[in-house]
């Protein structure tokens, strides 16, 4: 079992962060504990203190289910306005653990420890998120990396999911549910959730959906862009018919991976592609560029593009040729004049 070192533990965090579209500002050095950091995007910024260590099996003597981490510090400090996480991490199957520091406030015993079980853990790498009820009204919650932040931004109402059982099981079986392709939130999924706890079991579904596209999108597309191949970590998945609209599916065959340039030029109606998979640039909106003198780095971005985008090795993963053709249309591109790249 590979056991992470204090820097390499921020790192993971650091970079979980990151993968969620997030960015990191440090208060702290990354080899300190607790790791202060301020993580934000363009809205909203959130100030952290965070206590993590590796989860190890309880041993031996323990429950042979029991997975826990140790301790070592005295007490976990708690500050105004800044949200105090207790992390697990499990680096075989690349899974936090996250601990109700409300429920650990006072004087810690030297290396204690705090538990989680194994099945909540698994359910998490199959599901993106697990919640698991301690007894005590205390609420483990285990996540991928890709719900870091939203286990952050849901900590309180998260761990509050303990004050009543029905509600941990009914937000286990939405969950459960959601990661199926043709999965649609309802409200009678929710309503036997209590209504405090209701928008956090929608946002917490929400991200599991989204999260399931994003990783078969990029799994199918080796993580690269489809019109240009780069990688760098730096690709998302885009819907072909955009989620705005009431025919958007969350069908694999509905994505494209694009690196942000490509995924904002798709959006811009700039470059799209044909049901051959042909790139096509719209040659309406490249003159608009040039007539109104914005047209710099035009011939090394059309450079940059593939004649065909790359494909998807499993053709059922492959852009959906209807998608395609409707997708095109409600984006207007019947009134655009095109080019293809040769
Ligand atoms: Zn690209």
């Amino acid at each position: 079992m590979p056991i992470l070192k204090r820097r390499q533990l921020n790192e993971k965090i650091v970079e979980s962060v990151q993968m969620c579209g997030w960015n990191v500002l440090f208060g702290s050095r990354l080899s300190d504990l607790p790791l202060d950091i301020r993580i934000h995007n363009d809205d909203e910024s959130i100030t952290l203190k965070i206590y993590s260590w590796n989860l190890s099996h309880g041993g031996a003597t323990r429950n042979a289910d029991e997975y826990r981490i140790q301790t070592k510090v005295d007490r976990f400090e708690q500050v105004a306005e800044v949200k105090t996480l207790v992390l697990g991490w499990w680096d075989d199957v690349g899974v936090f653990a996250g601990f109700d520091v409300r429920k650990h406030s006072g004087v810690l015993g030297y290396s204690s420890s705090i538990q989680i079980n194994q099945n909540t853990l698994r359910r998490a790498v199959i599901n993106g998120f697990s919640a698991h009820d301690k007894g005590n009204e205390e609420i483990a919650v285990a996540f991928t990396p890709d719900f870091l932040v939203d286990y952050i931004k849901n900590l309180e109402s998260l761990h509050d999911l303990g004050e009543a059982a029905r509600d941990l099981i009914a937000f286990e079986n939405v969950i459960e549910r959601a990661v199926e392709e043709d999965f649609v939130i309802n409200d009678a999924d929710i309503e036997e959730i209590s209504e405090p706890r209701q928008s956090v079991v929608k946002t917490v579904t929400q991200k599991v959906r989204q999260t399931g596209f994003k990783r078969r999108v990029l799994t199918a597309y080796s993580s690269q862009c489809a019109f240009c191949g780069i990688q760098l970590k730096l690709v998302d998945a885009a819907h072909i018919v955009p989620v705005a609209h009431e025919e958007s599916t969350d069908h694999t065959s509905n994505g494209l991976a694009l690196c942000p340039l490509h995924h904002r030029a798709f959006d811009h109606k700039l470059i799209t592609i044909n049901e051959e998979y042909e790139t096509l640039i719209n040659l309406d909106r490249v003159n608009y560029l040039r007539a109104i003198g914005h047209d710099n780095g035009m011939d090394e971005f059309a450079g940059r593009l593939r004649p065909m985008i790359y494909l998807p090795p499993d053709h059922r993963d492959r852009p959906n040729v209807r998608y395609v053709s409707q997708a095109n249309e409600w984006r207007g591109w019947r009134e655009y004049k095109v080019t293809k790249l040769r």
